[in-house]
């Protein structure tokens, strides 16, 4: 089995999912006390959630990079940020590497492919809804078309996830309101829903949902797993 690294703390409430569900998948496939070997960094998310707020993607870039080094130099194998946000900075943190780092949004278009899915709903931060980064990846690399919602809908899903799920706060008015969004999308098209950002699983799940969901944390977990066991 590899050791992962796992760039964390973005927040430490989806990480804790992170880290549960590496462990549990490991048992699964490999039995008895099998765990995951794995080496977690984990971010203060206010220096973070700073530098993401004023626009200062060079400082979080810089700060990304020296812990993931720090994973590499420590004996991690491949490394896995625990954000889909943050992989906006992926090919940088990448080119500081010698060991692969495993892709949340190439694990989560790869299941996309693989259901058929064509046309779905990215709930997500702002930085993942609205730039290049994220969205870009799933139309070019597997030809699909994510929708966002509009400008009401993508703050409110916004500012759920920074000021309530980053902070352990989950409640039903909020899950009403991501369901709201996603009704509207649905009846725009939408076939399916990804949760893109690490924090949604808490909130969603696919049996509050018509549409198929993709929870970009198990997804990207698994992809994880199927490295280090590869
Ligand atoms: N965990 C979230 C994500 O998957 C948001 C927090 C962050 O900005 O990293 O995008």
């Amino acid at each position: 089995m590899k050791t992962l690294g796992l760039l964390g703390g973005m927040s430490w409430e989806s990480t804790v999912t992170y880290y549960q569900l590496l462990n549990r998948m490991t048992r699964e496939r490999l039995g008895g006390l099998h765990s995951a070997r794995l080496l977690l960094w984990s971010f203060d998310f206010a220096e973070i959630e700073a530098h993401q707020a004023s626009g200062d993607w060079a400082a979080a870039t810089a700060m990304m990079v020296d812990a993931a080094k720090r994973l590499e130099d420590g004996g991690a194998e491949g490394l896995v940020i625990c954000t889909n946000t943050m992989h906006k900075m992926a090919d940088d943190v990448q080119a500081a590497l010698s060991i692969p780092l495993i892709h949340i949004a190439e694990a989560t278009g790869a299941a996309l492919s693989e259901a058929g899915c064509k046309r779905p709903l990215l709930l997500a931060t702002r930085y993942t809804m609205e730039q290049a980064f994220y969205r870009g990846r799933l139309e070019t690399h597997f030809d699909l078309q994510p929708m966002v919602p509009d400008q009401a809908g993508r703050d409110l899903v916004h500012t759920i996830i920074y000021e309530e799920l980053c902070r352990g706060i989950v409640s039903d008015a909020s899950r009403q309101a991501y369901l709201g969004v996603v009704a509207e999308a649905e009846q725009q098209g939408a076939d399916s829903v990804i949760f893109g950002c690490t924090e949604v699983g808490l909130l969603l799940s696919q049996h509050h949902l018509n549409l198929r969901a993709f929870d970009t944390t198990v997804l990207h977990a698994q992809a994880a797993l199927d490295f280090a066991l590869s």
